[in-house]
């Protein structure tokens, strides 16, 4: 299946690693032109690199803090000032901190908000003028299995997660006259860097190995095993993309089955 993405142009926030990246690199195997931003230039610029390397497409590298409206503002004048347009949006941040109720503090809620809530705010009030002045566009915002099925320690996640759903819904409804399509993408447990991470944590904290720590997770997902990073990104390549042009307002888990409920 010809997914329609060559030649377009798709922005995906917070890309340096991770989820992002692997998005990043999936638009770019399909043919678009990717821009991608995260915070330090460094780590950026080598992803910019590879995904270059690897596909041959345009990636235009923004350093930007996505949680600084400023940041934001500056990154898709860059994007729309080098490509003059922006089909696809990809929202995305780093996780906010884990933490139960009285851990957690008031700041820690504004600055969560910040972060994963009105970034993907911002960067849909950035792009939805050029989405509409073109003719269309397509967004997904990156959230989370906690959006369906709320995990124990996450409480800035599961509350404010659910605000970018609402967010999703609402425009997937008021966009769609103007040809702009909006989805959201769940992933559950997905090996990236920063998991790899959390099970070394874990482990030291538990005296296991990550592999014993990995074991009690995925024994709770149907498919036996965590996503790879590629497994997300060819959902929301195919959701962004022309291919899903009937598709608009929903949640997409991708997480091996492991949200019980039968909606
Ligand atoms: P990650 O930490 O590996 O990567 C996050 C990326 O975002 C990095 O490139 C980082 O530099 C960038 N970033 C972080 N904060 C930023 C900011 N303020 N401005 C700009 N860039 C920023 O994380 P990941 O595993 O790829 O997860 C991505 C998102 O998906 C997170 O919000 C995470 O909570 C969520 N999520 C991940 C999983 C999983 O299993 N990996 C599951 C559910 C939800």
């Amino acid at each position: 299946m010809d997914l329609g993405l060559e030649g377009k142009i798709a922005l995906v926030a917070a890309a340096s690693r991770g989820l992002g990246r692997a998005v990043a690199l999936q638009l770019a195997k399909e043919g678009a032109s990717v821009a991608i931003c995260a915070r330090n230039e460094g780590p950026l610029k080598a992803t910019a690199e590879s995904i270059r390397e690897a596909t041959g497409v345009e990636v235009l590298a923004v350093p930007a803090d996505v949680s600084v409206p400023e940041d934001v503002d500056r990154l898709v004048k860059t994007v729309l000032d080098r490509f003059g347009r922006i089909d696809v949006l990809v929202t995305n941040a780093g996780g906010p901190p884990p933490g139960r109720f009285l851990d957690l503090t008031p700041d820690d809620w504004e600055a969560a908000v910040r972060l994963t809530l009105m970034s993907a705010v911002r960067l849909c009030y950035g792009a939805v003028p050029a989405m509409r002045e073109q003719g269309g566009g397509s967004i997904v915002a990156i959230t989370s299995i906690s959006v369906k099925q709320p995990l124990p320690n996450l409480l800035l996640s599961n509350s404010i997660r659910l605000a970018v759903i609402g967010l999703v819904k609402t425009l997937a409804d008021e966009l769609a006259p103007d040809g702009i399509r909006v989805n959201a993408v769940c992933p559950g447990w997905t090996r990236t860097e920063r998991v790899v991470q959390l099970l070394k944590d874990r482990a030291a904290r538990n005296g296991t190995t990550p592999e014993e720590e990995a074991a009690k997770i995925t024994a709770a997902i149907p498919l036996g095993r965590m996503a790879e990073p590629e497994e997300l990104a060819r959902a929301v390549a195919f959701l962004a993309s022309p291919a899903a042009s009937y598709i608009t307002g929903v949640s997409l888990l991708v997480d091996g089955g492991m949200y019980r409920g039968a909606m």
